[in-house]
């Protein structure tokens, strides 16, 4: 137990690294005041729709509020299913139940994301009941960009719009587009842990379409019309991003790519020293993950694992315990024909290991030393 202990997402070390950039971009919005809907925030916007490659980008409170706004834009509602991978985070389904519709759960694949076959069988499941399919939301988890190349014409044959989950997968690609410019729209998260965090809550919607861009904009600010604030023209939220936290993102922008850079160094060197001892993360060819996290299936039980590494200093966490269908919230929501077996074996056998940018080579060096340690005494 006397091993030194190691950052499972060192922000702190970031924050060094950015030498007092944050706290100067802080204090400037602090001075000048606008801390709503500040300069900052069309800044920001302009640099994200411009680095993800989409004519739009709205920024907004939480990646929760971009699903859930965009859905919102889609007059999601009672009797209508969405479909929703099993193996996520809970607000890719929350969204759906909070507008009074039903979440569809859909396995996964050996990628951890959706599983095109299994979302098929959904949509005809649903297409049985009186329940009128409208949307399909895949999870890029972990930050390895969904099969949209499979999901979106599954989606056009039966009139479904697709709304890509891009929470954990800002600044992964695949076949030269970038996370958040495969469908028709997209949500991203910058919660502070997500591969490009702000201090404290923030997300921002995606997309080419210029009058669900509008609408979301609109839905933001209380439903505002044309007239401005006072205008009130459809329902809506308190969806902003703060000024603050724009300038956050500004800064944070600025280096994201070499940070992008040394992620993909790190899982590189995982992969190469723990492909023989545990399941690491397929990648497929023409793809790239933003290493949200960096997730391996065990050959042996979860617990007896995760303590070993603890008595190492090697901090773990587990994405994610148990699938939505299970959950006591989710527990009466349908679920795709052929059940979810994917899911279910994953949530028993996943972990997940430190990473972040600024994990140093020797510290990297503990950690595959201690999972290969722990696998082999088990
Ligand atoms: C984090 C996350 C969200 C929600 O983002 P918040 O900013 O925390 O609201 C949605 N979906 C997935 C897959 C996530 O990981």
């Amino acid at each position: 137990m006397n091993a030194q202990t190691i950052a499972f997402i060192d922000l702190a070390a970031q924050r060094k690294h950015l030498d007092g950039r944050i706290e100067a971009a802080i204090a400037r919005v602090v001075e000048h005041g606008a801390y709503i809907m500040g300069p900052e925030v069309a800044q920001l916007e302009q640099q994200l729709a411009a680095y993800v490659g989409v004519r739009h980008a709205v920024s907004c409170a939480s990646g929760t509020d971009a699903l859930l706004m965009v859905l919102m834009a889609h007059d999601i509602g009672p009797g209508n299913a969405v479909f929703v991978p099993a193996f996520t985070f809970a607000a890719t389904a929350e969204v759906v139940a909070l507008l009074g519709a039903t979440p569809v759960f859909v396995d996964v694949g050996d990628d951890f994301n959706m599983d095109p076959g299994s979302l098929e069988r959904a949509i005809e499941m649903v297409d049985r009941t009186d329940l009128r399919g409208r949307g399909v939301i895949p999870v890029d988890l972990f930050g390895l960009p969904a099969d949209y190349e499979a999901i979106e014409p599954l989606a056009q044959d039966h009139g479904l719009f697709v709304l890509q989950d891009a929470a954990q997968s800002f600044g992964g690609r695949r076949f030269g587009k970038t996370a958040g410019a495969h469908a028709h729209a997209a949500a991203t998260s910058f919660y502070p842990a997500k591969p490009l965090g702000c201090y404290g809550d923030g997300g921002a919607v995606f997309t080419d379409d210029e009058n669900l861009a509008d609408k979301i904009r609109s839905l933001r600010i209380h439903g505002m019309g044309q007239g401005g604030q006072y205008d009130n023209v459809r329902i809506g939220i308190t969806g902003r991003l703060d000024t603050i936290q724009a300038a956050v993102l500004i800064e944070k922008l600025a280096v994201f790519d070499a940070e992008l850079a040394a992620r993909g160094e790190i899982a590189c060197r995982y992969h190469r020293e723990l492909r023989d001892v545990v399941r690491v993360p397929p990648v497929p060819a023409g793809v790239a993950s933003a290493w949200a996290q960096y997730t391996i299936v065990l050959p042996c039980e979860r617990a007896a694992f995760a303590a070993a590494l603890k008595a190492q200093g090697v901090p773990t966490a587990v994405y994610y315990p148990r699938s939505l269908a299970r959950q006591p919230a989710y527990m009466h929501c349908p679920v795709a024909p052929g059940g979810l077996p994917k899911t279910d074996a994953f949530a028993e056998r996943v972990i997940s290991l430190p990473m972040h940018p600024y994990l140093e080579a020797e510290v990297q060096e503990r950690i595959i030393g201690a999972v290969q340690a722990a696998v082999a005494e088990a």
